[in-house]
């Protein structure tokens, strides 16, 4: 039996909130013997020229993609493009639209952290993006870790960051068909990312699926790094059921701070139709 495919299609760099710059990121990919690897910027495409580069100067196959941020039954939830044409109008516009909101968004969070007594969180956390256009939570957190409020960034999510708590700000993202069209228009395959993260009722979780399977919606992440054992098994039986293909992603953002590191995931059941069929 052949050795399967060590493919990670879903990480991040610092044109998102990642901590590495695109070709870091692909360096790192291939030490740790990735074969086949997606960058996956939250609502960003600027970082695919450098990881191409990168990805040809060290013979690493490489996926471009995008997380596109969607609002949907009051939670955000993402949906992951891959193997998109980077200068689809359609793709570039929607991004640009979604991206335009972050900024307000995180000048609230600012405001709605200052109100419990931390000043300054917006230009904290700004000054740790990467990209002034890309402030994300995740950038927040990092900064409320800097000021030892927290001993690491997950903690800062459950304690300021998440509904609920005093950091967080009801914000609109993309529709659900938005997300789709536009990484349709741009030729690629739509991903459900980790859906074991979301908050939503059964009959939510239900409806998610069905309405992304109408809009023509491909594959969902099966396994990824926020998936435990027990979710593996669930969403294998959603893409079985639903007829989706499958996509094995390790979601990372950095050295120290994602628990599983690039291409150290574990393998997709073996009778599922991986996402990468379709892409290369
Ligand atoms: P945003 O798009 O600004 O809402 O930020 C979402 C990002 O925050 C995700 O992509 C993760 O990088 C990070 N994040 C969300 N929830 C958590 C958590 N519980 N612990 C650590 N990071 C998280
Ligand atoms: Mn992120
Ligand atoms: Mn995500
Ligand atoms: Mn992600």
């Amino acid at each position: 039996m052949s050795t399967p495919l060590n493919a990670d299609l879903h990480a991040h760099s610092n044109f998102s909130d990642g901590l590495l710059s695109p070709a870091e990121l692909v360096q790192r990919a291939v030490s740790n013997g990735v074969d086949l690897l997606a960058l996956t910027d939250h609502d960003e495409l600027g970082g695919l020229p450098a990881a191409r580069e990168a990805a040809t100067a060290l013979g690493l196959r490489f996926v471009p993609g995008v997380e596109v941020s969607v609002s949907y039954c009051d939670q955000s939830v993402h949906i992951v493009g891959l193997g998109i044409d980077a200068s689809s109008p359609q793709l570039v516009a929607g991004l640009a639209q979604v991206r335009g909101g972050r900024d307000g968004r995180a000048q609230r969070m600012g405001e709605a952290l200052e109100k419990i007594g931390i000043r300054d969180a917006y230009a904290g956390a700004a000054a740790l993006a990467g990209n002034p256009a890309l402030i994300s939570r995740a950038h927040f957190a990092r900064y409320l870790v800097d000021l030892g409020l927290a001993r690491d960034t997950s903690s800062v999510f459950d304690h300021y960051l998440v509904r609920g708590k005093p950091g967080f700000v009801e914000h609109e993202w993309a529709t659900l068909s938005d997300a789709v069209n536009w990484i349709h228009a741009a030729g690629g395959l739509a991903v459900i990312a980790h859906p074991g993260r979301y908050r939503l009722s059964r009959a939510q979780m239900t409806e998610l699926f069905d309405q992304f399977v109408e809009l023509g919606g491909e594959g969902v992440e099966v396994v990824t790094s926020a998936h435990t054992p027990a979710m593996i098994s669930e969403y294998a039986s959603v893409a079985r059921r639903y007829d989706l293909l499958a996509s094995r992603a390790s979601d990372f953002h950095g050295p120290g701070e994602s628990v599983m590191d690039l291409g150290r995931i574990p393998q997709l059941p073996p009778d599922l139709t991986p996402v990468w069929s379709q892409l290369v």
